[in-house]
């Protein structure tokens, strides 16, 4: 059989290598662009097919062109929203720098939504309050339209043009180059299109590879997110960070999981059960629709389980939008308005829509300063710093999100923070000194283990264990979860994992192979989820997202931590933690926001 030694490499070398050009890569490229330095970016789709086209509702920022807000409004929310889990600097950063990037887009070309007065529209999101949690709710989520993530993403891609990025379109990174001592020094990835094998050198990658919502049987997400950069990152032996909190939205609609915004409850919409009672009313008396998603999913799943539920068997919820003017709808809510007549074929004027909680979004990551720096904690330094990677986006862990992120935090966090990596390789990348030469023992590993798939011919095909993985995760790392739920769902992956040796790829071929891309995502994916259910088995407590039934307490004296994650080749995960970053950035003399207003208190809606 042949080995890894059978491939050769075209080589190429640059300052920085950006993976991945959804929001988060694009606004990196971009950025590191600008400054000069040579930059690659890789994508397995092309740009404006990455996951970020399908955000629908808008970006959070504290414009104030609707109602009074402020970013030190906005960053209590995204603490209180993060459940106390979130690391404070970032999270500070983020929401101080929310209004200049959202303004950035706009001169970038970003066709907002506008409001009478000609200023950037703004619509009520969940869990977005005025006056520190005490005020009605807060407009400041950014919108165009339903069509958000469409019009950043193909607006970001046109920008990104402008400067001198190579782009590397369909081409999927394997791997890693890691030195001998420890470095990032590139990654290996491979050209779809006609099956040559590409060696990237770099001082720094950058790492925009999205989520992992795939793990799940039923996700909002695209199906290419399949979380490579988690699988790429546990392979070079670092670690995954929070893993435990998936964060479901309370709105994707019953069968297919397509999602209805929540701009669509932002813009009036409301949940009702088989008894045609808002019941959202009675679990958050003064956020109702609007309370944050982890909360509106757990009160859906309830009425459900409480035999409230709508349909023939009584297992879903129904979404009203059907009381609010038809020429709003069809002006604010175009795309959803399709969505809701394609896949449930629904008339969103006339009927209501039906909907289930469905997964969204992973908080957990890659862990990262709030310059995208990757960290390898040690025992020492909790926030030691791996050299030569970078992470943004969805695929990161900042941590901006905690335990449950709130709605349109996201896209504000790809630009934010796509913009911050660059600033940060604008430093630290030596643009004189030369590039690293990849370490060929690193490089052979990668490829005999791309031959190892490549020809794997045992008796599982690729679908058979993916499958089982989904059913899995969406089973026993759901909405609610219990020790017996999550002691069953170790096994089970564990023992998925143990049959990856059996399986089974039948196109040998170089060129758009899709069964051999599918089982490296697969790959992938199950480094995603092993550490997915073993963390969320160890954390005994409910916390944002993460909600045990055999522990339905926050417990902040043993818990307010990061959990740390690794998996080694054989499937063993090992844990630990990290403390959460409480720390604010500017004093408050200088209008910082005071400590002493986002300590863990009881979150009330
Ligand atoms: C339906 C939907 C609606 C949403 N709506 C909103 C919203 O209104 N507001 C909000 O704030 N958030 C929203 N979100 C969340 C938000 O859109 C995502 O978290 C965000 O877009 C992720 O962006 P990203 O740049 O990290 O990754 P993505 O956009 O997922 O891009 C990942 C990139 O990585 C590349 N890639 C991945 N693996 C590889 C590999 N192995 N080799 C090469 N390239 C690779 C892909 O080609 C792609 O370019 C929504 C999410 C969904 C699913």
């Amino acid at each position: 059989m042949a080995t890894g030694k059978a491939y050769s490499f075209v080589d190429h070398s640059h300052d920085v290598v950006v993976v991945g050009a959804g929001g988060a890569g694009l606004r990196a490229t971009l950025g590191m662009a600008e400054q000069g330095l040579r930059t690659a970016c890789i994508t397995k789709v092309f740009p404006t097919r990455s996951h970020t086209v399908a955000a629908q509702g808008g970006i959070a920022a504290s414009l104030t062109n609707m109602t009074p807000d402020s970013w030190q409004w906005h960053m209590y929310d995204t603490v209180k929203g993060s459940d106390w889990l979130g690391d404070v600097d970032a999270m500070e950063y983020m929401t101080r720098e929310a209004p200049a990037a959202v303004y950035e887009l706009e001169h970038y070309g970003v066709p907002f939504s506008r409001t009478e007065e000609g200023k950037i529209y703004q619509r009520p999101f969940g869990g977005h309050m005025q006056n520190f949690g005490d005020g009605p709710p807060v407009q400041r989520t950014c919108a165009a339209a339903d069509r958000t993530g469409h019009a950043i993403l193909h607006t970001l891609y046109g920008q990104a043009l402008r400067h001198n990025a190579e782009f590397y379109v369909e081409y999927f990174a394997l791997d890693l180059i890691m030195s001998k001592d420890g470095i990032c020094t590139g990654v290996i990835a491979w050209n779809l299109d006609d099956g040559t094998i590409h060696r990237f050198s770099a001082k720094m990658v950058v790492l925009a590879t999205g989520g992992y919502g795939r793990a799940y049987f039923s996700a909002t997400s695209a199906h290419t997110c399949t979380g490579d950069g988690g699988g790429m990152v546990a392979r070079a032996g670092l670690p995954l960070q929070d893993m435990e909190f998936v964060q479901f939205h309370p709105t994707g609609i019953y069968g297919s999981g397509c999602l209805i915004t929540e701009g669509a409850r932002g813009e009036g919409g409301y949940l009702v059960n088989s008894e045609g009672e808002r019941f959202m009313e009675r679990y958050a008396p003064s956020a109702k629709d609007l309370a944050s998603r982890d909360v509106v999913s757990r009160c859906m799943t309830i009425e459900i389980r409480e035999g409230r539920g709508v349909g023939k068997n009584k297992d879903h919820i129904f979404l009203h939008l059907d009381h609010l003017d038809p020429a709003l709808l069809h002006e604010r809510l175009p795309g959803i308005s399709e969505s809701a007549k394609i896949f449930a074929g629904v008339d969103l004027t006339k009927e209501p829509i039906p909907v289930l909680p469905t997964v969204h979004y992973n908080m957990g990551g890659v862990p990262t300063n709030y310059w995208g720096e990757v960290l390898n904690p040690t025992k020492n330094d909790p926030n030691a710093i791996q050299p030569g990677l970078m992470a943004v986006g969805e695929a990161g862990c900042a941590s901006v999100h905690g335990a449950n992120r709130l709605g349109s935090n996201s896209l504000i966090d790809l630009v934010v923070f796509g913009r911050a990596a660059a600033i940060k390789a604008g430093e630290v990348v030596d643009r004189k000194a030369s590039v690293p030469s990849p370490d060929e023992a690193s490089c052979d590993a990668i490829m005999d283990r791309f031959d190892r798939l490549r020809h794997a011919n045992g008796g599982t095909p690729t679908y058979q264990l993916r499958d089982r993985m989904q059913r899995a995760m969406q089973e026993d790392a759901a909405v609610f979860r219990t020790s017996e739920t999550l002691d069953q769902g170790c096994k089970r992956i564990s023992t998925i994992w143990d049959e990856m040796a059996d399986i089974k790829v039948s196109d040998r071929s170089m060129i758009w192979n899709s069964d051999l891309v599918e089982t490296i995502e697969l790959t992938n994916l199950m480094a995603n989820a092993i550490t997915t259910v073993y963390s969320a088995e160890a954390r005994k407590e409910s916390r944002g997202a993460h909600a045990r039934e055999d522990f339905s307490k926050r417990d902040d004296e043993n818990w307010r931590k990061h959990t740390l994650a690794w998996v080694d080749e054989a499937g063993k995960v090992t844990l630990d933690y990290r403390p959460v970053i409480t720390e604010t950035l500017l004093p408050v003399e200088q209008g910082g926001i005071d400590p002493k207003k986002i300590l863990p208190k009881e979150r009330v809606y």
